[in-house]
């Protein structure tokens, strides 16, 4: 089967290690100062329940609560990444904006979307408890994981969750 093109966003409050995630994801390190305004598209092969994805990936530059929701964003893109950091309740409040503009602009009711709580490993500054982002995403009816960028702890599973996902707002749903 020849791959599939996925575009997939990452999108999120300033900070929260959007950037981290993308560049930990396709090139498998943790860069410590990537510049924060930078705009990037990366692109990775990656497999899932045996078919090859090509994925495109944007690495937004960021958003906060005053933000209008860029419309580049909300076309052709096939799923969504929506990034806070545990260690932040304010990203915590923006990233519930976020979503709502993005439900708003794209007129549907289900986007395929992973809800992630970044930073673990800064767990003695936790602010957000896994229980609040896990109630979040299930009010979403999202997917929901908590990543170390930093130590790579559950990174590539973002992708996969959300591939998956996009699967299933396709119809082609695929059982495990
Ligand atoms: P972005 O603005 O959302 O793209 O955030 P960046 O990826 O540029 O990260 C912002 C800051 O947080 C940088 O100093 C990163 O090194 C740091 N950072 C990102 N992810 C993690 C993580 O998982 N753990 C820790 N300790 N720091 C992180
Ligand atoms: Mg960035």
């Amino acid at each position: 089967m020849p791959p599939k093109q996925r575009k997939i966003a990452i999108m999120g409050y300033r900070s929260v290690g959007k950037s981290s995630l993308s560049i930990q994801f396709v090139e498998g390190q943790f860069v410590d100062s990537y510049d924060p305004t930078i705009e990037n598209t990366f692109t990775k092969s990656t497999r899932v329940n045996s078919q090859d994805y090509e994925v495109k990936l944007v690495d937004t530059a960021g958003q906060d609560e005053y933000s209008i929701f860029p419309t580049q964003y909300s076309m052709d893109i096939h799923g969504y990444v929506l990034v806070y950091s545990i260690t932040s309740a304010k990203s915590f409040e923006v990233v519930q904006v976020i979503y709502d503009k993005l439900l708003d602009i794209t007129g549907k009711v289900h986007v395929p979307l992973v809800l992630v709580g970044n930073k673990t490993d800064l767990y003695v500054d936790r602010m957000i408890t896994t229980e609040q982002g896990k109630r979040l995403a299930d009010s979403w009816n999202a997917a929901f994981l908590e990543t170390s960028a930093k130590q790579n702890e559950s990174v590539a599973d973002i992708f996969h969750t959300l591939l998956i996902e996009i699967e299933k707002a396709d119809g082609n749903v695929q059982e495990k």
